[in-house]
């Protein structure tokens, strides 16, 4: 049975790992010949607009799922014409613009920070007028990893950021001085059978994400996550996997954006829980029962970014799980990751602390 996957990076690769063992098969859908995803199963390669390319991929896949948030919803509605498709389109389309993405949390009443959409110079200093600074300016759309934003702390701040934006749907937010970062990961299945996975706190730097400790303890805030988190998982009648990502204020979450696929955030899962985010989204797409979310122990979750460490030098650390997915060197890229277990939080936060320290200053 073939899964056809729209995207080739390494969440593609990671699922691609997840269900070889199940007894499936894979063909990715990629713009490059040389992907993660390629190394390991047939990928078909070209634009992700190409009629034939999408009609052959439906042809012989059971079900196709995307790895990548940005892929055209046309592209889907193509092949919807020839298979099932899953997650839905329209949480693709939903989590491709950040003003509908924040018009659903307002719709079910999911709170979220102020904002407005932004088309001109004058609308920006009236969104810097309603809402205050600080605030950031980001595109609308395909925006990822804090790519195409703006923060925005003085009013001559305004300008510059316009400068450097403009051109395309912009979106004025509120800036969250957070306490901290959590997001949420949950599964869908066709029959509508739904399992969260446990919370995880997440520390990101230039918008992108470092380091993931799961399962964070705090009752409250999970309870309200997931609470959500079903929520949207109902609106859309979802299958497959979703992550909502939250900044915590005092206790409160402010839902910050969602992905409609598997999430960085849950990689731990892989050896942290009983069942990964990415065999239970290919259990969730393909009807069948779904696994066990509980975690084994107390994970943490390292990226490694711009730059693979020596594959000894990580090793040396005999419980360390590495996971490197063939990519080539480039600033700001990732390439990898590593994952740790602990058998209380406070040894894991240690563990972690520690390793993002030797990770960032190099010394790994
Ligand atoms: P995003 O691409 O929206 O997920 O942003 C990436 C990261 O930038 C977030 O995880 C936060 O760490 C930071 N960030 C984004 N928007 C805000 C905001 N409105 N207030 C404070 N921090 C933000």
């Amino acid at each position: 049975m073939t899964v056809g996957i729209v995207g080739a990076g390494q969440l593609g690769r990671m699922l691609a790992l997840a269900g070889y063992p199940l007894g499936l098969e894979f063909l990715f859908l990629d713009k490059d010949a040389a992907t993660p995803g390629a190394q390991l199963a047939p990928s078909l390669t070209g634009s992700f607009t190409d009629p034939k390319l999408l009609d052959e991929l439906a042809r012989r896949s059971e079900v196709v799922t995307f790895d990548w948030e940005n892929v055209p919803v046309e592209a889907l509605d193509r092949i919807a014409k020839g298979t099932r498709i899953a997650p839905p389109r329209d949480a693709l389309a939903t989590a491709q613009d950040r003003l509908a993405e924040k018009a659903l949390f307002q719709q079910l009443r999911i709170p979220t920070n102020a904002h407005r959409a932004v088309a001109s110079l004058t609308e920006l200093e009236a969104a810097v007028q309603a809402i205050g600074l600080p605030g950031v300016l980001k595109s609308r759309r395909l925006g990822y990893d804090g790519k195409g934003q703006a923060v925005l702390r003085e009013r001559k701040d305004i300008e510059a950021a316009w400068a450097t934006l403009a051109g395309q749907p912009l979106i004025y937010e509120e800036f969250v001085p957070f306490d901290y970062e959590v997001s949420l990961i949950g599964v869908r299945s066709t029959s509508g059978e739904v399992a969260t996975y446990p919370l995880n706190r997440n520390l990101h730097r230039e918008g992108v994400l470092r380091l993931t400790r799961a399962p964070w303890h705090a009752p409250a805030v999970e309870a309200a996550a997931k609470r959500y988190l079903r929520k949207v998982l109902a609106h859309f009648d979802y299958v497959g996997v979703l992550a909502i990502e939250f900044f915590v204020r005092r206790g409160k979450l402010i839902a910050n954006e969602m992905a409609p696929r598997v999430h960085n955030s849950g990689h731990w899962t892989i050896e942290g829980a009983v069942t990964s985010q990415f065999e239970n989204h290919l259990r969730a797409i393909l009807g069948l029962p779904l696994g066990d979310t509980s975690a084994i122990g107390h994970s943490a979750m390292l990226n490694l970014i711009g730059e693979m460490p020596p594959r000894a030098a990580l090793l040396a650390d005999k419980s360390l799980f590495l996971h490197d997915y063939g990519k080539q060197p480039r600033p700001g890229r990732k390439l990898g990751h590593v994952t740790v277990s602990e058998t209380t939080a406070r040894r894991r936060d240690l563990r972690a602390a520690a390793l993002l320290k030797r990770i960032e200053s190099r010394k790994i």
